[in-house]
């Protein structure tokens, strides 16, 4: 069984080296956000996070987070979504979560409307890009994804703050740096678009293995959950 002190080293490790490739690149520190991914980790495991200094959470799986949240909520820590959403488990992510990382559809976005109406909410969200396209991956594709952002202005309760996106997996981190800068660029053409409502504060991107070469390319919120727990079983 793991301590509070081994995750507190590792968090502190990870934090270190985000603010260390920020700095590289003369970025703030401060606008690099880390999203501790705890899924699969028993609620143990993530209070001993959060306890050791984790302020957000990252989440996949609705079930899952659901029972954690049970227990955590009253612990000071904000609770973000990272995983597929099924349209149909809209109605539990608005009530639990800050972001929702991973809108890849109107459909979708219209029910967390619908869901955030219901429970008086702004339900803050992110478009997911499948910039590399690969058909296992989840997202709007690159080319559809500034008319998903003007459907989704639309909407009065939830308020689209960036993108997110997942290269594929490379040994070599650097491999993935163009896919960052191609979420930068999509970025950057929304933000263009100005669309009432939208903006396009965040680029969530970067995890594990190549966290650095994605802060070095814009990103704001890095998604790291190996480095922290360590593997998962
Ligand atoms: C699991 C997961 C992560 C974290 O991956 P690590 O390699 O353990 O840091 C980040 N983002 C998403 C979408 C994930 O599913």
């Amino acid at each position: 069984m793991e301590s509070t002190t081994d995750i507190k080293q590792r968090l502190q490790k990870v934090r270190e080296h985000i603010e260390k490739a920020a700095r590289d690149c003369r970025r703030d520190p401060a606008t690099v956000q880390l999203v501790a991914v705890s899924k699969t980790m028993p609620a143990e495991r993530v209070k001993a996070a959060i306890e050791a200094g984790a302020t957000v959470l990252g989440e996949n799986y609705i079930q899952e987070a659901r029972e954690k949240f049970d227990q955590l909520a009253a612990l000071p820590a904000a609770w973000h979504f990272i995983g597929h959403l099924q349209t149909n488990k809209a109605k539990y992510a608005v009530r639990i979560f800050d972001l929702i990382h991973s809108v890849d559809s109107f459909k979708l976005a219209r029910e967390l409307d619908k869901q955030a109406a219901k429970v008086g909410k702004i339900q803050e969200i992110l478009v997911q890009v499948n910039v590399s396209a690969e058909a296992t991956k989840s997202g709007i594709a690159e080319q559809e994804a500034l008319a998903l952002a003007s459907d989704i202005a639309a909407l009065e309760h939830v308020a689209l703050k960036g993108l997110m996106t997942m290269p594929p997996f490379f040994d070599d981190p650097q491999r993935a740096r163009p896919y960052f800068r191609a979420l930068r660029q999509i970025s950057g053409r929304i933000q263009q678009a100005g669309l009432p409502t939208v903006s396009m504060d965040h680029l969530s991107m970067g995890m594990t293995g190549d966290f650095e070469a994605a802060i070095q390319e814009g990103a704001t919120l890095v998604r790291i959950g190996t480095a922290i727990f360590g593997p998962r079983r």
